[in-house]
């Protein structure tokens, strides 16, 4: 390990979006029907009157997933959910889903038939087809990997990269509850680990233990923003948190933003288990993961439209490049955003 350590990169190092754009920026595109390739939340390919979208995530026990606290049949949901929500954030509409599973023959058949029910509930919720996978064995725990497709109108599609100065900057739903949910969940497996007799204390979070564990993908915000006339300049999902999201739109658009905290949509139960663990709300919005609302950016003309629905927020504005990505705080301060999001290759504190 050491011998070669001078030359070597540590990838802990250099952070997940980096280690990507280190491993692919060398590709061309050699198809002149790929229309978006890496960079988005989707690729995108010419295939006609309709454009298809294709998208991948892989979920890693231990990482993504805890099975000590995670039930299988939501893993299933999940698994799909949070994929089918970067077809959204192309605008489009998902038509088939391919599932890759790795397992270990710790795994009983009820345990992955339990899997398969909840990618098939979620298959029948968003209408989406399982058109096939791979399965294979693993001797390092359990891997999910699902494969989704989608049609969306060339007309119709919404990129990184299309948000412009003045811009309003909308976010769905409410943020933060995915990160309340898993740190109730980590919390009570620490006591039940130190007191197997002690049961789990849940039924009071269920809201962010649901964000957590069952995720939805916003289908209906791509419903309403089509139902409004609305075109959004541009989207992407919230799945690393909302300071990560608002700068891959910056760094896309070439643009700046701000953003004010006292707009940030936070349920109730969020703030709650925030306080209780000492943090600040609005950090759970910025930093936490996995929430899947759409983050999107509209023309000032469409504000009438869109301002009475009880769904979407709008958190600030698009501002020109060189004023940045900015937070305005509660008490007036001006912030530069910092992408802490999720870090997936940091190293543990306990880790060599
Ligand atoms: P998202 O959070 O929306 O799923 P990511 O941050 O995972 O997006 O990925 C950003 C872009 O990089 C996407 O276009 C994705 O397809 C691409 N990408 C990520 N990992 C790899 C990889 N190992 N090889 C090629 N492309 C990748
Ligand atoms: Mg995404």
């Amino acid at each position: 390990m050491t011998k070669n350590k001078r030359t070597l990169t540590d990838i802990s190092e250099i952070g997940e979006f980096s280690l990507i754009d280190r491993l692919t920026s060398g590709f061309k595109n050699r198809n002149k029907k790929t229309i978006m390739g890496i960079g988005d939340d989707a690729a995108i390919i010419d295939t006609g009157e309709q454009y298809t979208i294709i998208t991948k995530d892989l979920l890693s026990e231990g990482v993504h997933f805890d099975i000590t606290y995670s039930p299988l049949k939501h893993l299933g949901y999940k698994a799909v959910t949070s994929n089918l929500s970067d077809i959204y954030a192309m605008n489009g509409t998902p038509t088939h889903i391919f599932a890759g599973i790795a397992v270990s023959s710790r795994f009983s058949l009820e345990a992955l038939q339990e899997i398969y029910k909840g990618i098939e509930l979620a298959c029948e919720k968003y209408n989406v087809d399982l058109g096939g996978g791979d399965t294979v064995s693993s001797k390092a725990g359990l891997f999910i990997s699902v494969t989704a497709m989608g049609s969306v109108a060339p007309e119709m599609v919404t990129y990184r990269s299309g948000a412009k100065e003045h811009d309003l900057i909308c976010v769905s739903g409410n943020l933060g509850g995915a990160y309340a949910g898993l740190l109730i969940l980590e919390r009570e497996k620490q006591v039940f680990k130190a007191n197997p007799d002690m049961q789990p204390s849940l039924k009071d979070y269920s809201y962010v233990l649901e964000r957590q564990l069952k995720p939805e993908a916003r289908k209906d915000i791509v419903e309403l923003l089509k139902e409004k006339n609305i075109k959004p300049s541009s989207m992407i999902d919230v799945s690393d948190g909302l300071a990560s999201e608002i700068m891959h739109i910056c760094k896309n658009s070439d643009c700046g933003a701000s953003i004010y905290e006292e707009k940030f949509p936070l349920d109730k139960m969020t703030a709650d288990v925030a306080h209780e663990f000492k943090i600040d709300p609005s950090t759970f919005a910025l930093n936490g993961g996995e929430d899947y609302e759409l983050l999107f950016t509209i023309s000032q003309n469409d504000y009438e439209k869109i301002k009475d629905q009880q769904e979407i927020s709008i958190i600030g504005h698009i501002t020109d490049k060189s004023s940045g990505a900015k937070l305005i705080t509660v008490s007036g301060n001006e912030v530069e955003l910092r992408a802490q999001g999720w870090d997936a290759f940091k190293k543990e504190e306990n880790e060599d």
